[in-house]
Protein backbone atom coordinates (compact mmCIF):
# COMPACT_ATOMS: atom_id res chain seq x y z
CA UNK A 1 0.00 0.00 0.00
CA UNK A 2 1.53 3.80 -1.09
CA UNK A 3 1.33 6.55 1.28
CA UNK A 4 -1.44 8.53 -0.91
CA UNK A 5 -3.77 5.46 -0.01
CA UNK A 6 -2.69 5.50 3.46
CA UNK A 7 -3.90 8.72 3.93
CA UNK A 8 -7.23 8.23 3.01
CA UNK A 9 -7.44 5.94 5.99
CA UNK A 10 -6.69 8.98 8.13
CA UNK A 11 -9.84 10.78 9.49
CA UNK A 12 -9.97 14.89 9.50
CA UNK A 13 -11.50 16.24 12.33
CA UNK A 14 -11.98 20.08 12.08
CA UNK A 15 -11.65 22.24 15.07
CA UNK A 16 -9.95 19.75 17.66
CA UNK A 17 -8.95 20.21 20.19
CA UNK A 18 -9.84 23.50 19.39
CA UNK A 19 -11.21 26.12 16.66
CA UNK A 20 -9.16 26.09 13.89
CA UNK A 21 -7.00 23.00 14.38
CA UNK A 22 -7.78 20.98 11.73
CA UNK A 23 -6.49 16.84 13.70
CA UNK A 24 -4.90 14.66 11.71
CA UNK A 25 -6.69 11.21 13.79
CA UNK A 26 -4.70 7.99 13.33
CA UNK A 27 -7.05 5.88 14.72
CA UNK A 28 -8.84 5.38 11.64
CA UNK A 29 -5.84 3.73 10.12
CA UNK A 30 -4.71 1.28 13.06
CA UNK A 31 -7.76 -0.60 13.44
CA UNK A 32 -7.33 -1.62 9.78
CA UNK A 33 -4.81 -4.26 10.39
CA UNK A 34 -3.32 -3.86 6.20
CA UNK A 35 -3.17 -0.33 7.28
CA UNK A 36 -1.09 -0.36 10.72
CA UNK A 37 0.93 -2.73 8.73
CA UNK A 38 1.49 -1.08 5.34
CA UNK A 39 2.45 2.24 7.46
CA UNK A 40 4.96 0.72 9.89
CA UNK A 41 6.82 -1.52 6.69
CA UNK A 42 7.02 2.04 4.63
CA UNK A 43 8.10 3.54 7.43
CA UNK A 44 11.05 0.76 8.01
CA UNK A 45 11.64 1.24 4.31
CA UNK A 46 12.26 5.12 4.97
CA UNK A 47 15.28 4.74 6.92
CA UNK A 48 16.37 1.43 6.38
CA UNK A 49 19.81 2.19 5.26
CA UNK A 50 20.30 4.19 8.83
CA UNK A 51 22.85 3.56 11.46
CA UNK A 52 20.41 2.95 14.50
CA UNK A 53 20.75 2.04 17.87
CA UNK A 54 17.68 3.42 19.76
CA UNK A 55 14.23 4.56 18.30
CA UNK A 56 13.01 7.61 20.74
CA UNK A 57 9.51 7.73 20.65
CA UNK A 58 7.51 10.46 21.54
CA UNK A 59 4.24 10.01 23.82
CA UNK A 60 1.86 8.70 23.22
CA UNK A 61 0.94 8.99 19.63
CA UNK A 62 4.69 8.28 19.04
CA UNK A 63 4.91 4.90 21.02
CA UNK A 64 2.07 3.33 18.72
CA UNK A 65 4.52 3.63 15.61
CA UNK A 66 8.19 3.36 17.37
CA UNK A 67 7.42 0.14 19.41
CA UNK A 68 6.76 -1.98 16.48
CA UNK A 69 9.49 0.08 14.15
CA UNK A 70 11.71 -0.62 16.70
CA UNK A 71 10.69 -4.35 16.74
CA UNK A 72 11.05 -4.76 12.92
CA UNK A 73 14.44 -2.75 13.03
CA UNK A 74 15.73 -4.81 15.50
CA UNK A 75 16.94 -1.71 17.94
CA UNK A 76 15.69 -0.42 21.26
CA UNK A 77 13.02 1.85 22.44
CA UNK A 78 13.45 4.63 24.26
CA UNK A 79 10.26 6.70 25.53
CA UNK A 80 10.30 10.57 26.03
CA UNK A 81 6.76 11.07 28.61
CA UNK A 82 5.01 13.84 29.28
CA UNK A 83 5.98 15.66 32.98
CA UNK A 84 5.29 13.16 35.98
CA UNK A 85 5.43 9.79 34.18
CA UNK A 86 8.75 8.58 34.36
CA UNK A 87 9.63 7.37 38.31
CA UNK A 88 13.70 7.64 37.66
CA UNK A 89 16.57 10.19 36.97
CA UNK A 90 15.31 12.65 34.44
CA UNK A 91 16.12 15.46 31.85
CA UNK A 92 12.90 17.67 31.49
CA UNK A 93 12.32 20.44 28.38
CA UNK A 94 9.70 23.21 27.63
CA UNK A 95 8.04 23.56 24.40
CA UNK A 96 5.10 25.15 22.60
CA UNK A 97 2.59 23.15 20.48
CA UNK A 98 0.32 24.14 17.32
CA UNK A 99 -1.75 24.24 20.32
CA UNK A 100 -0.48 25.47 23.46
CA UNK A 101 2.91 24.50 25.53
CA UNK A 102 4.02 21.72 27.49
CA UNK A 103 7.14 19.66 29.05
CA UNK A 104 8.73 16.47 28.29
CA UNK A 105 10.70 14.21 30.71
CA UNK A 106 13.61 11.48 29.33
CA UNK A 107 15.36 9.13 31.92
CA UNK A 108 18.69 10.20 32.05
CA UNK A 109 20.51 6.98 31.33
CA UNK A 110 18.18 5.66 28.46
CA UNK A 111 20.97 6.92 25.78
CA UNK A 112 24.36 6.11 26.02
CA UNK A 113 26.95 9.09 24.67
CA UNK A 114 27.41 8.85 20.47
CA UNK A 115 24.60 6.46 20.00
CA UNK A 116 22.58 7.13 17.30
CA UNK A 117 19.01 7.63 17.66
CA UNK A 118 15.98 8.31 15.42
CA UNK A 119 13.08 10.13 16.98
CA UNK A 120 9.66 9.16 15.80
CA UNK A 121 6.10 10.13 16.29
CA UNK A 122 2.77 10.73 14.52
CA UNK A 123 2.63 14.07 12.85
CA UNK A 124 5.17 17.34 12.47
CA UNK A 125 3.49 20.43 12.82
CA UNK A 126 5.54 23.55 13.82
CA UNK A 127 8.30 21.05 15.32
CA UNK A 128 8.14 22.66 18.58
CA UNK A 129 7.18 18.83 19.98
CA UNK A 130 10.37 17.07 17.97
CA UNK A 131 12.95 19.34 18.43
CA UNK A 132 12.24 19.58 22.69
CA UNK A 133 12.62 15.84 21.83
CA UNK A 134 15.98 16.72 19.82
CA UNK A 135 17.56 18.82 23.04
CA UNK A 136 16.33 15.89 25.18
CA UNK A 137 18.53 13.18 23.24
CA UNK A 138 20.97 15.96 23.17
CA UNK A 139 21.41 16.00 26.79
CA UNK A 140 23.03 12.80 27.33
CA UNK A 141 25.82 12.88 24.29
CA UNK A 142 23.49 10.66 22.12
CA UNK A 143 23.29 11.91 18.40
CA UNK A 144 19.74 12.36 16.40
CA UNK A 145 20.26 10.69 13.30
CA UNK A 146 16.93 11.77 12.32
CA UNK A 147 13.48 12.27 13.04
CA UNK A 148 10.53 10.19 11.31
CA UNK A 149 6.85 11.33 11.27
CA UNK A 150 3.91 9.53 9.66
CA UNK A 151 2.39 12.86 8.51
CA UNK A 152 3.67 16.27 8.14
CA UNK A 153 1.82 19.02 7.93
CA UNK A 154 3.76 21.14 5.60
CA UNK A 155 2.61 24.74 5.92
CA UNK A 156 3.62 24.55 9.51
CA UNK A 157 6.58 22.18 9.24
CA UNK A 158 8.05 24.73 6.39
CA UNK A 159 9.00 27.24 9.62
CA UNK A 160 10.26 24.37 11.66
CA UNK A 161 13.70 24.54 12.85
CA UNK A 162 14.79 21.02 13.55
CA UNK A 163 18.40 19.81 14.09
CA UNK A 164 18.17 16.73 12.26
CA UNK A 165 16.73 15.74 8.89
CA UNK A 166 13.30 15.29 8.61
CA UNK A 167 11.59 11.99 6.75
CA UNK A 168 7.57 11.47 6.61
CA UNK A 169 5.67 9.28 4.95
CA UNK A 170 3.24 11.68 4.07
CA UNK A 171 3.44 15.33 3.19
CA UNK A 172 -0.29 17.39 3.47
P1 LIG B 1 4.37 20.46 16.75
O1 LIG B 1 5.15 20.49 18.03
O2 LIG B 1 3.70 21.76 16.44
O3 LIG B 1 5.19 19.93 15.59
O4 LIG B 1 3.15 19.45 16.99
C1 LIG B 1 3.33 18.07 16.88
C2 LIG B 1 2.66 17.32 18.00
O5 LIG B 1 1.34 17.79 18.25
C3 LIG B 1 2.55 15.85 17.68
O6 LIG B 1 2.80 15.10 18.87
C4 LIG B 1 1.12 15.66 17.21
O7 LIG B 1 0.59 14.47 17.70
C5 LIG B 1 0.36 16.87 17.75
N1 LIG B 1 -0.37 17.61 16.71
C6 LIG B 1 -0.14 18.89 16.33
N2 LIG B 1 -0.99 19.27 15.37
C7 LIG B 1 -1.78 18.21 15.12
C8 LIG B 1 -2.85 17.98 14.20
N3 LIG B 1 -3.27 18.92 13.34
N4 LIG B 1 -3.42 16.75 14.19
C9 LIG B 1 -2.99 15.80 15.04
N5 LIG B 1 -2.00 15.96 15.93
C10 LIG B 1 -1.39 17.14 15.98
Amino acid sequence: MKPAEILTYIRNVPDFPKEGILFKDITTALKEPKVFKAIIDNLAELVENMPIDNIVAIESRGFLFGAPLAYKMGVGLVIIRKPGKLPADIYREEYSLEYGTDALEMHKDSLKKDENVLIIDDLLATGGTAEAACRLVNKTGANVVASLFLIELTNLSKNAKLSAPIYSLIKC
